[in-house]
């Protein structure tokens, strides 16, 4: 079983707003990287994303201009798959789409070395389905990194099926070693990011349609209202519309309407456990 400090070439497959991210944050941690998309075009535009991300970061003072000129020399594009041979852990974030995953995972399985970890930072799809593509499910694993990856400090790792607990820890060192912190999450549909905030997404989208309110006002309401740092219109401009709409598809799908109050929901307030205010909700206070 593959250790951490076996790790130096990473593989990222899809040099988009997550696999640019992804490769940039492996790069600046000292890791080789392999970054590869179907065409030139789109890795020219994953490497114009990391270069404008790193002067960012120059400028802000977390890095150095020597460190972001190294980082930019670890990270190589490809269109070729079998230039990831030598990757020790590939992580995959191509499209949001259970066939182009399955593939992508079939192929990179045939390349890798036999002890190699493959990792896919799908927001929705099921791990367990994108592993059984492989011959190697038990070192298949969810590596589910937020965007802008460079700056959120937060990882999800799904543990699938037949994810071997070595694998499952891989994961989690693998990316608090790149600086980030993790949770655990079952192979469920949406893990617990998206499953919560995608509906939540959804419903600011069904707010605007429905008149309750223009777009700013609907994302200054959950701003002010709710103290989060941006609304669910503005986050989902963020994401990526197509992004949250292959995700909300899934989740429908895999959990039908979500919409209707929770049972527990209505248990608790029957029970008066009604939060702060009465000592007790979903935690003591
Ligand atoms: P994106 O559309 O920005 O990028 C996807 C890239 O994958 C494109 O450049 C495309 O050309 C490339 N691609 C398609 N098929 C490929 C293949 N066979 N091999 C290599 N590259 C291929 O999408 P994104 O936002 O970067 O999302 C990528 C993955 O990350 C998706 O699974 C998405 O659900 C997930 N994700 C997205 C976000 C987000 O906020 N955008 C957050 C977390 C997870």
């Amino acid at each position: 079983m593959l250790e951490l400090a076996d790790i130096e070439m990473v593989g990222v497959v899809g040099a988009g707003t997550m696999g640019s991210g992804i490769a940039q944050v492996c790069a600046h941690r000292g890791y080789d990287v392999v970054m590869r998309d179907i065409e030139a075009e789109y890795l020219d535009r994953g490497f114009d994303a990391i270069s404008t991300s790193l002067e960012r970061l120059v400028e802000s003072d977390r890095t150095t201009d020597e460190e972001a000129e190294a980082t930019r020399e670890r990270i190589t594009g490809t269109t070729d798959l079998a230039d990831l041979a030598d990757c020790d852990i590939v992580i995959e974030a191509a499209v949001e789409n259970m066939a182009v995953k399955r593939d992508v995972f079939a192929e990179v399985d045939e390349i890798v070395a036999e002890e190699g970890v493959l990792a896919t930072n799908t927001s929705t799809l099921s791990v367990t389905s994108i592993a059984s593509a492989t011959d190697r499910p038990q070192q298949v694993v969810g590596l589910h990194f937020m965007n802008p990856v460079p700056v959120m400090s937060g990882v999800e790792v799904v543990v699938g099926e037949h994810t071997a607990n070595g694998t499952r820890k891989l994961a989690h060192a693998f990316a608090e070693e790149l600086g980030k912190e993790t949770w655990e999450v079952d192979d469920k549909p949406g893990f617990v990011t998206n499953r919560i905030l995608m509906p939540w997404i959804n419903e600011g989208v069904r707010a605007l349609d429905e008149g309750v309110a223009s777009a700013t006002d609907i994302d200054r309401g959950m701003k002010l209202g709710t103290n989060v740092p941006m609304g669910p219109l503005e986050l989902a401009d963020h994401i990526g519309l197509d992004v949250c709409l292959d995700a909300t598809e899934t989740l429908h799908e895999e959990l039908g309407d979500r919409y209707q109050p929770a049972y527990l929901l209505k248990r608790k307030v029957e029970a008066g456990d009604l939060g702060t205010k009465t000592g007790r909700g979903f935690y003591e206070h």
